[in-house]
Order: C-alpha cells, then sequence, then structure tokens
C-alpha cells in the first residue's frame, strides 16, 4: 500500500440522474436546474486538473498533521449535479461549485475519510465531547478536527490566510459546521 492514495475525479452518468432526481424531488420552489452529463464530465475533468496541482501538499499535509496514513491505494470522487456541497464516504461533490472552491471541499472531505478509518486509534468523537462539552451539536463536534486541518493546511501548508478566510466566509451560512471561530 502506498502512504498517498491515487484520487479520480470522475462524473458517473449512473449517479449524475440519481442525485439530480433526489434534489428535484425535495427542491420545494421548483428553481434548481441540473447540469447535463455532458457539463459535468466536463465539470469533472476541469476538477481533476485543478486537483493535479495541490495534491502533493494536501496529502503530506493532512497525514502529517493528523499523522494517520490513509487505508487505501484509490479513492473515486463522483462529482454530481444534484448534490449540495461534498459528503465523504463516498466522496461526492458538487460539480455546481466554483473552481477555487473544489480542491478545498474535496480535502475536507478527504480528512474526514482520513478520520473515519482510524477510529479505533483517533476517536475525535471522544475527544472533542471531553474537550468542548459545552458544544452540544453533534456535527459542530464532529468539525472541530476538521476545521483544526484545514487551518493547518491553509496557514501552515499553503501559507495563504485569504484561503482560510474565504472557506470561514463559505460556511458562514451553516454555523453548525463553522468551528473556526472556537479559540
Ligand atoms: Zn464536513
Amino acid at each position: 500500500m502506498s502512504e498517498k492514495p491515487h484520487i479520480i475525479i470522475t462524473s458517473s452518468r449512473f449517479l449524475n440522474p440519481v442525485f439530480s432526481e433526489y434534489r428535484k424531488s425535495h427542491d420545494t420552489e421548483g428553481m434548481w436546474q441540473s447540469m447535463t452529463d455532458e457539463e459535468v464530465e466536463q465539470k469533472a475533468v476541469l476538477f481533476s486538473g485543478l486537483w493535479e496541482r495541490e495534491k502533493g501538499l494536501i496529502l503530506g499535509g493532512i497525514t502529517e498533521a493528523l499523522g494517520l496514513h490513509f487505508l487505501e491505494n484509490i479513492i473515486c470522487a463522483y462529482v454530481v449535479s444534484g448534490q449540495q456541497g461534498g459528503f465523504s464516504d463516498p466522496i461526492v461533490i458538487s460539480s455546481h461549485l466554483s473552481d477555487e472552491k473544489f480542491v478545498d471541499v474535496l480535502l475536507h472531505e478527504l480528512t474526514h475519510r482520513l478520520l473515519q478509518y482510524h477510529v479505533e486509534e483517533i476517536n475525535t468523537h471522544a475527544i472533542t465531547k471531553k474537550l468542548f462539552a459545552n458544544v452540544e451539536n453533534p456535527s459542530t463536534k464532529a468539525h472541530i478536527m476538521i476545521n483544526a486541518v484545514e487551518q493547518y493546511l491553509f496557514l501552515e501548508v499553503f501559507r495563504d490566510a485569504a484561503r482560510l478566510q474565504r472557506n470561514i466566509n463559505y460556511m458562514l451560512p451553516y454555523p453548525a459546521l463553522n468551528l473556526h471561530g472556537i479559540s
């Protein structure tokens, strides 16, 4: 097993309509427009190119920060139109994200994935329950370690405070997922 996994960023002609139909059925205002399969494929190619430029620093930074290695050699990240933002297992990310946002969402989901597969070695739930007993929202607790890793990457690896601030701003509508303000 290599220390750094190969991340395959791809569209899926099966998953794209599944997610689009789900999204449409939950769109109470009926305003949401899906991308076509071809448009999503183009975004997956574009996103893949953006990831290539930064993958070394990101995978190195995440594993170094946590002292953990990925247990998988290959991780697929599926780009679909119907997903809002991303989730981590399987990794599914919205094709509607801006170019500058995509890599940051991917690194967020990869951090979830890395921690999730090492829960017996580092139980972040137990740690944050002890250290942040006053934080009640389980989603907030789940993101304390994630946000710490993001902050390390943006400030220490990329030395880009504006990128950290951009991410904090992006998460402002989702206060349960935004722990950067806690010190
Ligand atoms: Zn998350």
